[in-house]
């Protein structure tokens, strides 16, 4: 098991699965899985919020 991330909670909306969760740095995290598939889609300041598995989208 890993501590990296805890997720707080999840909401289904009518875009995806918004997914709240708190990085190891202690920053709250959302993050969007998108209900037709694909990549989730992260959002907050947190630079950890991809966990090295999955490339990034720089903004
Ligand atoms: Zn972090």
């Amino acid at each position: 098991m890993t501590q990296r991330d805890r997720v707080l909670s999840r909401h289904l909306t009518s875009d995806g699965v918004v997914v709240w969760s708190r990085c190891s740095c202690g920053r709250l995290r959302m993050d969007l899985v998108p209900a037709a598939g694909g990549a989730r889609l992260g959002a907050g300041p947190c630079p950890h919020r991809d966990g090295g598995q999955a490339s990034s989208v720089s903004s």
